[in-house]
């Protein structure tokens, strides 16, 4: 079941890259299993899964110890438990404020490479949903540079739901724009994480390098 649905996945993803004119295997697949069951996850690593993400550090915590993968943290950070994601995690996709960036980078254990992060933007700007506003990007950016024990890898959005195609490619679209500027400044990112169940193919179209996908994969959240 989890390995069917990840060969479709992943197939998909192939034809989005063949279809939108992108490298084939430009697009990377991170399976997000929050809310799943170790059993599953299981399924998806013997099928070959590699990466995955997780949004409930507790949640988490009990998982990590018993896979070794790569582990992606996708959830929003409150500032007491950045020590936990710093040692536990290769990934962070939700950075959005200077505390928390200088905190995973004096937390990260030394004997572990650097964290590699992307910043969290609030493209659609919506008020409820976290992120930071598209003009505070850059100076994150460049704080980011400066912290030792993490790497800035790039830019994770979480656009609000639409159903039609085009107006989810508008959105993604402002992300890659904003990527675009800082690639051409001091900047070199190589991620640009945008995509989940409803819309990945229109990420892909509009240059998305790593998609976020739960419930194509592992079906409904408990
Ligand atoms: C839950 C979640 C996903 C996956 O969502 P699906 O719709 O199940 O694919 C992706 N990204 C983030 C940040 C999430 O919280």
């Amino acid at each position: 079941m989890i390995a069917k649905n990840l060969v479709q996945v992943i197939a998909r993803i192939r034809e989005a890259e063949l279809r939108f004119s992108r490298k084939p295997c430009s697009v990377s697949l991170l399976a997000v299993s929050k809310k799943q069951s170790v059993g599953k996850i299981q399924e998806a690593i013997e099928a070959g899964q590699v990466a995955f993400g997780e949004s409930y550090l507790q949640e988490a915590l009990i998982k990590i110890p018993q896979f070794q993968v790569e582990w992606h943290f996708i959830g929003s950070i409150q500032s007491n438990k950045t020590r936990k994601i710093a040692e536990q995690f290769s990934w962070v996709h939700t950075v959005s404020d200077i505390h928390v960036a200088r905190r995973l980078s004096q937390q990260r254990p030394q004997h572990l490479p650097p964290l590699n992060i992307c910043l969290q933007v609030n493209i659609s700007q919506e008020a409820e949903k976290s992120g930071i506003a598209i003009e505070d990007v850059e100076p994150l950016a460049a704080y980011c540079s400066t912290l030792a024990n993490l790497k800035l890898r790039g830019l994770m959005a979480i656009p609000a739901y639409k159903k039609d195609f085009m107006e989810q490619r508008t959105q993604f679209h402002l992300l890659k724009l904003l990527w675009d500027e800082l690639n051409k400044k001091q900047f070199h990112l190589d991620t640009l994480s945008m995509g989940m169940s409803e819309d990945f193919e229109a990420a892909i179209a509009e240059g998305a390098t790593l998609v976020r996908i739960g419930s194509a994969i592992f079906g409904q959240r408990a």
